[in-house]
């Protein structure tokens, strides 16, 4: 008889439904029975993507690059589980949607649900699906497996746990429970008063879904590129460490396919770590000269002037001005030159083109951080500096929502901070922001000042019991990020016992990987499903694929 193999997934957002598609694909060939607990409060599959939220809050990601079902390209030699795409599946329900539209948030969540079903309904014979509608509080390792405590106190003892908590719980009663965080919208910012003045922490892509749900999200509308506002909305101010706006995200050609590295190759970052002590190496002195080279070979043809702009944002310099009207002036007119290279897109804009190596070279990027990865002050300087700077550059917003940025700003309800870094005060009555690299001094007086950024955060709505369970016994790389090994299983602490059977990935792995916050893309090699296949590959008796060489 042969024994049943018992796995549970621990959150089931769209990481947790890959876990589900990956177990799907393998368990149709020849094996033991596999029972799987999906341990998740809500309905399955939707995650952060809330079908009920507003359609203002936009995907970051066009449609086509969405996926949760799997093919040939995403997992090379492993068995599929074929179904529609994102796009595909928007295509199938109103025809003029385009395969690079930004689309709501809500739709993705309805996809999620719907696929999750699809998902249910393909199950082989030898897999047996249970929902536990359920949080769990804690997971651990228990002997060779781990076992997973639920709120009403049950311990399930598993063989695998696979931990995909992603943000946090979704629940609203959660999300009662904290303040200063900025999601959900946009009930988290219903209670600041038309005509207050607001000062946002942060000018990414959570500032600007929370300027969405103040501005339209409040009856203001803009019409031939200029905002009607509807008077419910506050001032909102825009404060941040570098003073500049994120960069728009250019024009994508469908059939555009990235070049292949030059200088940020396979082979030189292997001889680098071969030189370097314990294989780890240091981030700006090993690896930023790679990426500027390989910026620089996609610009043979460009001018002094985009050159200089490349080097703009990725080498931020300590700017300052004679004053506040100088420095919007700058801000506004930068802002507007990277939305005329964003009109151009890649393929036409050398601009874009070299800023697009962090993202074209993004697998590269994360091999670096992979063990044995980065030296303990460079794995500091990567989180705490370099991914904020990658954010700004190429996982900035839609170009529309900039344009919209810029007429929010010219209509005078979004005010650009005073310069960068502003030193933050209470009064007795307000808040002040006072400039601190403006040579004639600017204030800024504000009511209220809201966190917009994640920062260091998954758990969004503020609360992930599982991720908290896990720090009392993971091992912890100096930032307090967890450590795990290249498959994403935990690493407990010195003197814990060996082989672990509890594996994190999506958003909980960050710092620990590099990169974990995003939904699959269709077509190309997928990091996350091969991953989940060397995870899986431990228990259910699958060869695991290799480690993919770049
Ligand atoms: C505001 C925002 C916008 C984003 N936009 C995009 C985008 O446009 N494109 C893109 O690719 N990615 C986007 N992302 C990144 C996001 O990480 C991924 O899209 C995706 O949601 C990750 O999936 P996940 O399952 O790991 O996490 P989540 O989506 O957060 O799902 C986690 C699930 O785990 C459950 N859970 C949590 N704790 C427990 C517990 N203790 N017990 C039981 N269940 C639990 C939750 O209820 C939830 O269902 C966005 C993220 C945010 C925050």
């Amino acid at each position: 008889m042969v024994s049943r193999v018992r796995i549970a997934v621990v959150g089931v957002g769209p990481r947790g439904l890959s876990v589900l598609e990956r177990v799907i694909s393998h368990a149709r060939s020849e094996g033991p029975p596999i029972e799987l607990l999906l341990i998740e409060p809500g309905e399955l599959g939707a995650g952060i993507h809330a079908p009920e939220q507003p359609d203002y809050l936009l995907l970051n990601t066009i449609a086509s690059q969405l996926t949760i079902f799997s093919d040939e390209q995403m997992t090379p030699g492993a068995p599929v589980t074929v179904g529609p795409s994102f796009f595909d599946w928007c295509r199938a329900r109103r025809s003029s949607v385009r395969f690079d539209d930004f689309l709501p948030r809500a739709l993705l969540g309805k996809y999620l649900q719907w696929a999750a079903r699809d998902l249910l309904s393909r199950t082989p014979a030898r897999l047996q699906v249970h929902h536990l509608r359920t949080v769990a509080l804690r997971v651990r390792p228990h002997g060779p497996g781990a076992s997973v405590t639920l709120v009403n106190g049950t311990e399930l003892h598993v063989d695998l746990a696979v931990v995909t908590t992603g943000h946090g719980l979704t629940t609203p009663e959660a999300a009662d429970e904290v303040v200063g965080t900025p999601y959900p919208l946009p009930d988290r910012v219903a209670a600041i008063p038309a005509g207050t003045t607001v000062a946002l922490r942060g000018t990414g892509l959570t500032s600007i879904d929370m300027i969405a749900a103040l501005t339209v999200g409040r009856g203001g509308s803009f019409v031939d590129g200029r905002y009607l506002p509807s008077g419910a909305e506050p001032r909102i101010v825009l404060v941040n460490r570098c003073g500049w706006l994120p960069c728009a995200r250019p024009v994508t050609p469908p059939d555009r396919r990235p070049a292949q590295p030059v200088h940020l190759t396979h082979a030189a970052v292997a001889e680098l770590r071969a030189a370097a002590v314990h294989g780890r190496l240091d981030f700006r002195r090993d690896i930023e000269p790679l990426v500027h080279r390989e910026a620089l070979a996609r610009m043979t043809s460009a001018t002094a002037r985009e050159i200089d702009t490349v080097e703009r944002v990725l080498h931020p310099a300590e700017d300052s001005w004679p004053g506040y009207p100088q420095y919007t002036a700058a801000l506004v007119d930068r802002a507007r030159a990277d939305l005329r290279e964003a009109e151009r897109g890649l393929g036409v804009s050398p601009v874009k083109e070299a800023l697009e190596v962090l993202r074209d070279h993004r697998e590269m990027l994360r091999a670096v951080v992979d063990p044995p990865g980065l030296t303990a002050e460079s794995h500091r300087y990567f989180v705490a500096d370099y991914v904020p700077l990658v954010n700004r550059a190429v996982i900035g917003p839609q170009k529309e929502r900039m344009h919209e940025l810029l007429a929010l700003i010219a209509a005078g309800v979004v005010l650009p901070g005073p310069g960068p870094r502003p030193d933050l005060a209470r009064t007795p009555t307000a808040w002040t922001l006072d400039s601190t690299r403006l040579r004639r001094p600017h204030r800024i007086a504000v009511d209220m000042v809201i966190e917009a950024n994640l920062g260091g955060r998954t758990a969004v709505h503020g609360r992930d019991p599982v991720a908290d369970s896990l720090r009392t016994w993971i091992g912890r790389y100096p930032g307090g990020h967890p450590l795990l090994d290249r498959d994403g299983f935990a690493v407990p602490r010195r003197g814990a016992a060996g082989p672990c059977a509890v594996a994190v990935l999506g958003p909980p792995a960050e710092g620990a990987s590099y990169y974990n916050h995003y939904v699959p893309s269709p077509g190309v090699w997928s990091r996350v499903l091969t991953d989940l296949d060397r995870v899986l590959g431990r228990v259910i008796g699958v060869a695991p694929p290799a480690v993919r060489a770049l």
